[in-house]
């Protein structure tokens, strides 16, 4: 390195901005500075979640901002078909324009809004309020109801609230055994690792629980690799051995539970020889890691996707919570049940009002005195509040049907690559009146849009996230952006005031944005009313409910009782049901999804960093060398993979990481490597959650892809 280019990295460090990674719910720390061009970029040690580390995708991440492909004027689609360039002016004309046309014609609820888990607070926030208030519109839902919303309602139903980790990152590294369930941390979230390899150093175990032996469960002491789809069965059968061998606690349930005669006759079908059957997990393995947890001083129960997208998957989570209950760890120091939320801002996406079913700060908006409160904070009348939607995947389903949703206004989704049955959707987008869609690149949902309006990343632009332990942190905006790129907030505003609805949208800024949503979440169980920016800035975040300027914030949850109308927590009855599709002549395989290192969710920004892609050019088949071999492929071959939905190609992965009856695929390609065009859409009943994770499936040697 020159003298010069020591000289320019050190101003660089200089005058660097603490700030947080774009991509998941870890949400690292990290100092930027340098230019879009040429950036500078470092994990920040003073941010005490990830204390330095960053992960490959982390260190990379301000490729996107310079990027060649970036969107910097809108586009509208012309009558010949080409997506050309416009003002922002005629843009948004347009865009008033398919509003205005489309709930003339078809009324309000014509028009439908999908958000995202990766929007910042303030913006899921006003996108909320732009669908009730300036489109009068119930249609609403984010794509965090593809991730969060199976854990969302089990912890809804047992404690009372869902905040993903109810207790700070710090007590993984004092629990004596953590049970981690369909998660795959060291590639998905590999800095949280370090917490896990404190707990191990100190002694602790590490269990996992997934059909692959990842990444994760390589590092672990013991590993149940059981059946896909088959998690609630598993739980119950440890449930069974507890209650059998006289190691539940007694006392907590007694004391802070309610529904524990039910659970207990309802476990009492799960004896272990059957949950073998079951699960394909040896009895003794089973015995043995419900031992470990009875005996443990402490210990953690996390779930994450593997557990909890699949159709029954609130069941699945009420299972495991069954499982913490019975021991007594929910609300004691250093133990606990906890879900892992996937994308950035995946926990504050969900609080504040772009779930079909939500108003800000948890509140349901089907719930009188909640719809009084907001109609109060916004200025209008109760009655004026849409009731609530269809979800995610409903609503998309719905488009372009005589009673369905005929315009429809993306912000920060790329869903034709991460829906279920992508293809499906992909038609149904196609039926569109219009399809206005906010990106910063043209993602495979953006290719097919009306009307693109480009718009911030994430170093370009202020607000607030909150982590995956309800941490509310905030992201600063290190560099301007490029001529020609809207913020979010900004589009929202000036959308609002061109539909006549300019009053209820005065915001200038995030800041002031946050300043509503604190009022909003007022009272409710996610309560921001006592955070603000400079105390965030003060205490390296802060932990919601915080409802007062003096009040701490709140690391720990339950301690003392649960938000529930007695105050105790419930259990549940978890009947194991099986996936929606089971393994059958035609398809006589398990397929399975999920994330690998190198790339992140649909894969847009990911997809387009050279080293990223370099390392993951394409999507590969995971299968177990031994049904490799009956299936007559080898390493490096090019399959087809079929379900009853799709077919998809991809090169072969031979590994004996897998079970025999089971393929995985990471999800983070589109067109014809896109897995999700084959997944099942079978949804939860209760969190409407799709069924990801399971499905039946073929495979074939591939000799003519053109074909
Ligand atoms: Fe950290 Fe997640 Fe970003 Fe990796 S992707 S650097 S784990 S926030």
């Amino acid at each position: 390195m020159t003298l010069q280019q020591r000289q320019e990295q050190e101003n660089s460090r200089t005058h660097s901005v603490a700030t947080h990674c774009p991509y998941c719910a870890f949400q690292c720390g990290m100092l930027l500075g340098g230019s879009p061009q040429q950036p500078w970029i470092e994990g920040d040690r003073r941010f005490q979640v990830n204390k330095g580390g960053l992960c490959l995708k982390g260190w990379t991440a301000p490729e996107t901002l310079a990027h060649a492909e970036r969107l910097r004027t809108p586009l509208k689609r012309q009558p010949d078909g080409r997506l050309l360039p416009v003002s922002w002016d005629e843009a948004l004309e347009s865009v008033v324009h398919f509003i205005q046309a489309t709930q003339q014609r078809y009324g309000k609820e014509a028009v439908g809004v999908f958000g995202s888990g990766a929007l910042t607070n303030e913006e899921a926030y006003l996108l909320g309020k732009f669908a009730r208030l300036a489109l009068n519109t119930s249609q609403i839902d984010y794509n965090g109801r593809f991730c969060m919303s199976s854990a969302a309602e089990a912890m809804n139903r047992a404690f009372g609230l869902d905040r993903g980790l109810p207790f700070p990152l710090e007590d993984l590294a004092q629990a004596e055994v953590i049970l981690l369930v369909g998660s795959n941390i060291a590639e998905t979230m590999p800095p949280l690792m370090q917490y896990l390899d404190r707990q191990q150093r100190a002694g602790g175990l590490l269990i996992t629980v997934d059909p692959r032996q990842s990444l994760t469960a390589r590092s672990g002491q013991r590993h149940l690799r059981l059946t896909p789809g088959s998690d609630a069965a598993l739980a119950n059968g440890l449930l069974h051995i507890l209650i059998r061998d006289g190691l539940i606690d007694e006392e907590y349930i007694t004391r802070r539970t309610n529904n524990f005669a039910a659970a207990r006759a309802m476990a009492a079908a799960y004896w272990p020889e059957r949950v073998e059957r079951l699960t394909g997990v040896p009895e003794q393995d089973l015995t043995a890691v419900a031992h470990l947890l009875a005996q443990a001083r402490s210990a953690i129960i996390l779930t994450g996707r593997g557990a909890e997208q699949q159709r029954q998957g609130v069941t699945n989570v009420l299972a495991y919570i069954n499982v913490a209950l019975a021991l007594g760890l929910v609300g004691k120091p250093g133990s606990g049940f906890g879900s892992l939320t996937g994308q950035g801002n995946g926990q504050g996406g969900r609080e504040h009002g772009q779930k079909a079913n939500q108003l800000p700060g948890y509140r349901r908006i089907d719930d009188p005195a909640a719809r009084a409160y907001l109609a109060h904070v916004w200025g209008i009348n109760a009655e004026e509040l849409p009731g609530p939607g269809r979800s995610a995947y409903e609503m998309l389903s719905s488009l372009g049907t005589p009673n369905g949703v005929r315009c429809l206004f993306v912000m920060g989704s790329n869903l034709v690559v991460s829906a279920p049955s992508a293809l499906h959707i992909e038609e149904r987008l196609a039926a569109l009146d219009s399809l206005i869609v906010c990106d910063f690149f043209l993602s495979e949902t953006a290719r097919l849009a009306t009307i693109v309006l480009p718009v911030t990343q994430w170093a370009e632009e202020e607000g607030t996230l909150t982590n995956l332990e309800g941490r509310v942190i905030h992201r600063r905006r290190v560099f301007q952006p490029p001529a020609g790129v809207w913020d979010e907030i900004s589009v929202l505003c000036e959308l609002a005031r061109r539909l006549g609805k300019g009053q209820y949208f005065p915001f200038r800024s995030a800041r002031e944005v946050f300043e509503e949503l604190r009022r909003a979440s007022a009272g409710g169980l996610a309560d921001y009313a006592g955070i603000t920016y400079e105390k965030i800035d003060a205490h390296q975040g802060v932990f919601w409910p915080c409802p007062s300027l003096e009040h701490p914030g709140t690391p720990r949850l339950f301690s003392d009782g649960f938000p529930t109308a007695d105050g105790r927590a419930r259990f549940h009855v978890t009947h194991y049901q099986g996936p929606g599709e089971e393994p059958d002549q035609d398809y006589p395989l398990y397929l399975s999804t999920g994330r690998i290192l190198t790339h992140y969710q649909s894969g847009s920004q990911t997809r387009r960093i050279g080293q990223l892609q370099a390392l993951s050019p394409e999507p590969l088949i995971e299968i177990h060398p031994t049904t490799a071999r009956v299936h007559g492929l080898q390493e490096g071959d090019l399959a087809l993979l079929s379900t009853r939905r799709a077919s998809m190609q991809g090169r072969i992965k031979i590994t004996e990481a897998i079970r025999e009856d089971t393929l995985f695929v990471p999800f983070h390609w589109g067109d014809t490597q896109a897995v999700n065009r084959l997944t099942n859409p079978a949804l939860d009943p209760i969190s409407r959650m799709p069924e990801f994770k399971v499905c039946a499936a073929r495979i074939e040697r591939l000799t003519n892809p053109d074909a």
